[in-house]
């Protein structure tokens, strides 16, 4: 291949995701954001390897502002301030790992409870941990059913207790209430519990949503996850798990072979992305993160009206910033990538604007026309 031949296929490329992502609606990915201030960066191989609290050889890292990015997170989740630890993974998908994985470890002969509505990874995590599942029921708005939860768990109350809660589910945006699992084991007196709260799209603004949700470290859980790229925004995925100092210690010992503490699951890892999340979150502060979503709310809540407007069965849960509604043609799923099952939804992420709303409402006025 010529130079300017390879110079032709890089122009196209970046074409082609510069027009994909200004139509995209349909997935929990931000497209707002200006790192240009870090590109020097990449010059350098940055590796995150190894444990961001320990002390490490490899000097060409970002561990402070890792450890910045927990303590921000870790705060807005409601942590003990004397009890937390994280560490920025390659997304949410990993972070679940974690969860599941300190659960195990914690209490290796543990039943796993999760929804029909939880994510792929989580199946798929269970799976690689070989741990004993049972699936719950949803309810209609893809909550979890807390009366089959109980029922279930009230058969097994003889066996640890493993709850995987999903604070924003990725078809409906459906929040379990920590609170209420909190309960049910209570009632049915289950102490060996572990709840890790899957907060991939929502936990970065869940703290914003009235009325609120239950979901974080003083609400109950003893984990939580989240994707970077999603809501803060970041062009390689990553995300984050916060957990309790206590609970890592115990398991860090049993993985301490290798002389050092191999607490995360990769060895490298990226050390590009905490910079990001570390310079999103320091330009944006909690109020700005707040102002994000309640743009996106806001959105959320218009192209619901527009779509009613026009006939269509448009839906949210409370607070969410995902818009549910019946399935449409192939045309409209493939121009405005919706993720389509039996429904779909535009999630409303804060660089969507009422324009593109307006953009998508006609798209759909236009097909109605053609089928009357
Ligand atoms: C996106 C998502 C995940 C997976 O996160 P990745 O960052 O894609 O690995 C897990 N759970 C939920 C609810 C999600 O929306």
């Amino acid at each position: 291949m010529s130079t300017e031949e390879q110079d032709k296929k890089i122009d196209d490329l970046l074409q082609t995701l510069k027009e994909a992502s200004a139509s995209c609606l349909g997935y929990p990915v931000s497209h707002d954001f200006d790192y240009s201030r870090l590109n020097e960066f990449f010059q350098y191989s940055i590796n995150n390897v190894g444990d961001p609290y320990e002390g490490n050889t490899y000097k060409v890292q970002t561990h402070e502002m890792e450890r910045e990015v927990v303590d921000f997170f870790a705060k807005l989740f409601r942590a003990n301030p004397k009890d937390y630890w994280g560490y920025i993974t390659n997304g949410g998908s990993e972070s679940n790992l974690y969860g599941l994985y300190i659960a195990r470890e914690l209490y290796p002969k543990a039943m796993v409870y999760f929804s029909e509505s939880t994510h792929y990874s989580v199946k798929k995590n269970i799976h690689l941990l070989n741990i004993p599942s049972i699936m719950i029921r949803s309810q209609e708005n893809g909550e979890i059913d807390y009366d089959d939860l109980q029922n279930t768990l009230q058969f097994n109350r003889h066996k640890p207790a493993i709850i995987l809660t999903t604070f924003g589910t990725t078809m409906k945006e459906a929040k379990d209430n920590v609170s209420k699992v909190k309960k049910i084991l209570k009632h049915l007196a289950i102490q060996d519990h572990y709840i890790h709260c899957d907060a991939a799209l929502a936990g970065s603004y869940g703290t914003f949503i009235e009325p609120r949700v239950p979901f974080d470290l003083a609400d109950g859980a003893d984990s939580i996850s989240i994707s970077g790229h999603k809501f803060i925004g970041s062009p390689i995925p990553s995300g984050v798990i916060i957990t309790k100092r206590s609970v890592r210690d115990k398991i860090s010992n049993g993985i301490s072979y290798i002389g050092s503490k191999d607490t995360t699951i990769t060895g490298s890892r990226n050390g590009h992305c905490p910079l990001f999340l570390w310079y999103a979150i320091k330009n944006m502060g909690i109020e700005g993160l707040k102002k994000r979503y309640l743009h996106s709310a806001e959105v959320a809540e218009y192209c619901k009206n527009e779509l009613i407007k026009i006939g269509i069965e448009a839906w949210t849960n409370p607070g969410a910033i995902t818009v549910v509604f019946p399935k449409m043609s192939e045309e409209i799923q493939e121009k405005w990538q919706l993720a389509t099952d039996e429904i779909t939804h535009i999630i409303c992420m804060p660089n969507v604007t009422k324009e593109q709303i307006d953009n998508f409402v006609k798209d759909v006025l236009k097909e109605q026309e053609v089928v009357l």
